[in-house]
């Protein structure tokens, strides 16, 4: 039988991207198209109509916009809301209005291509504008136009989608990945995107086949075309020939026996071959994976990422709700521990307002937007600390990157402690509060950080995003986000040994401990806790159990040596074809 190089290496029929997500699949695409607003000029008949329509989308508008300000001051402050009280005085700017209303009569034009226009204009005199922060309104005045128009179609988000397809789009955020995901989704297929954009992790958490960061499946495919999405290697064939339908029938069929023998395995400890047990946690994105993390073999959950609930749910649950939630999944995960994140809103995840940061990984993400918000905060701690009673719940801060946010934090939680006990709430009075390392700053001081706090858990995803300057979900800069970098394994080095120096406890919950490539290496930097998807869990146990601790510590070590991200892979896989290891995908 063929290799897949060989395979690969005849085929013309090929789009390649990244592997985001394993697993083979053979489907038709369905083309999914986010609403782009293209704009009818189309005459009306019926002018009368034409303005309630108006109107009504306006009032649509003005009633969503209003929610949002409430919303955002609450939240954000007077200041930052602010941006949303201009665009509510712009709705209710009575000359704009007046002049949509009057060239609907005279004009008789679809009243989005009115509203499109005269809005434009408005955002064109902000453009021209000698003042930076109207030139930056400018840009705000988008949302408004897209609601209204949104409203005029009477349109919401739509996410329903009949049959078993593979979708194949421009880029997915984690919502639409999610959403879609209700449906009978067999694979996503991006044109942008990168390995770790929280869609792909999801699609990974989802156990959905995907491959990122084609570039041009939407231009090359159509829909219902047959296509194969190889998301072991990254590849998209369409109108496959009846070889290569063979060919990955026979890999898909394998797949399946695989899974089999992995199942045998989830009872057994992850133990090297000269004794030294590592602990496997489970990341946990979406509730329901918790099933899964059940029969993995897991040993209890490493990352909660809350911020997802946020998503599944459409709204911000609040603190009854979320108490229900937390205690339901640690009674679940019982006597093993769950660590629960609290939420890691910003970046490319959950948005809170419709406020544009020109920077978002850069902005108010993480511990920085709870600190803003203490109210939301308070709400999720007090959460947690309810679901603590049976002391296996860890609370874990994201995006830390000064002490001052640990202080500030711990003293929220010594108010919300000191608040269930005077309403004769139980709680663990010593529950553990530990941070996410995924900031060069936190690196830095890992070794105060990790005094300070109870844990530290390695974020590698943003970690060797912001060490080297790359946007993790970008495919453009792919090839700088280098986990095998001399800078990020020196940096993980630098962290465990801090940990230690102090003593205390250090795991990685970042998609680099999945890679089974970096498993030994990462053993052999000092990590005992890795906390990996619970899909890949039977994975990484086959290859802890083939190699030895001291060997990985060899490796490691010469690793750490070089200079050049190439003789670092070659110094791995070296220690792969010495201790024969076979990867995840040289298996099928
Ligand atoms: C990370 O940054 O490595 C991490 C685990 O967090 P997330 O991927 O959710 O940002
Ligand atoms: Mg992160």
């Amino acid at each position: 039988m063929k290799s897949f190089k060989e395979i690969y290496k005849s085929a013309e029929n090929k789009i390649a991207g990244i592997a985001a997500a394993p697993g083979i699949v053979i489907g038709e695409v369905y083309l999914f198209t986010k609403e782009k607003l293209e704009i009818s000029k189309a005459d009306i008949k019926d002018v009368d109509e034409a303005k309630r329509n108006f109107q009504e989308a306006l009032e649509k508008s003005k009633k969503e916009l209003k929610k949002i300000f409430a919303i955002a001051k609450e939240r954000m402050g007077n200041t930052r809301a602010g941006i949303f009280e201009a665009q509510l005085m712009i709705l209710d700017d009575p000359v704009l209005i007046d002049n949509i209303i009057k060239r609907i009569e005279e004009e008789k034009k679809q009243p989005e291509y009115i509203v499109d226009d005269e809005i434009s204009k408005y955002q064109q005199m902000m453009f021209l504008s000698h003042e930076s922060y109207m030139k930056e309104r400018a840009n705000d005045i988008e949302d408004i136009k897209n609601r209204i128009v949104r409203n005029l179609r009477k349109k919401r988000w739509q996410s329903r989608i009949k049959g078993e397809v593979i979708i194949v789009s421009d880029s997915l955020t984690p919502a639409d990945a999610l959403l879609l995901s209700r449906n009978n989704i067999k694979s996503f297929v991006t044109d942008h995107g990168g390995l770790t954009s929280h869609a792909a992790i999801i699609s990974r958490s989802l156990n959905i086949p995907a491959v990122v960061g084609t570039h041009n499946a939407t231009l090359k495919l159509r829909d219902r075309q047959m296509v194969i999405v190889d998301g072991f290697y990254g590849y998209v064939l369409f109108d496959p020939t009846e070889e290569q339908i063979a060919f990955f029938d026979e890999k898909h069929k394998h797949l399946v026996q695989l899974q089999r023998e992995f199942d045998e395995l989830a009872d057994k400890p992850a133990v090297t071959k000269d004794g030294k047990e590592i602990e496997l946690l489970a990341n946990v994105d979406v509730t329901g994976e918790i099933d899964i993390v059940k029969t993995s073999g897991a040993k209890g959950i490493g990352l909660y990422r809350s911020e997802q609930l946020l998503d599944e749910m459409d709204t911000i649950p609040n603190e009854e709700e979320q108490a229900l939630i937390y205690t339901r999944l640690a009674s679940r995960i019982y006597p093993d521990s769950i660590t629960i994140r609290a939420f890691d809103i910003g970046g490319d995840k959950f948005k809170l307002f419709d406020y544009d940061e020109p920077n978002p990984f850069l902005g108010l993400r993480g511990i920085r937007i709870l600190l803003e918000n203490p109210e939301l905060f308070k709400e999720q701690v007090r959460a947690v600390l309810r679901s603590s009673v049976n002391k296996n719940v860890k609370l874990m801060l994201p995006m830390i990157s000064t002490i001052d946010e640990i202080n500030r934090t711990k003293e929220i939680i010594e108010n919300c402690k000191k608040e269930l006990t005077s309403e004769q709430i139980p709680f663990d009075k010593d529950i553990e509060v530990g941070i996410m390392v995924e900031v060069p700053a936190a690196a830095v001081m890992a070794k105060e950080f990790a005094d300070a706090t109870d844990f530290l858990s390695i974020g590698t995803n943003d970690l060797i995003q912001y060490l080297m300057a790359v946007d993790r979900g970008n495919d453009l800069v792919s090839d700088l986000y280098q986990e095998f970098s001399p800078v990020v394994l020196r940096t993980i080095k630098k962290i465990v040994d801090d940990a230690k120096l102090v003593g205390k406890p250090v795991s990685l919950c970042g998609e680099m401990a999945a890679d089974t490539l970096a498993m030994p290496l990462l053993i052999g930097l000092g990590l005992e806790s890795l906390s990996i998807s619970p899909r890949t869990i039977p994975y990484a146990k086959r290859i802890i159990m083939s190699f030895s601790h001291a060997d990985a510590k060899a490796m490691a070590e010469k690793c750490t040596m070089c200079c050049y991200e190439y003789e670092i892979e070659k110094t791995i896989q070296e220690f792969f074809e010495e201790n024969q290891i076979i990867r995840t995908r040289n298996i099928i």
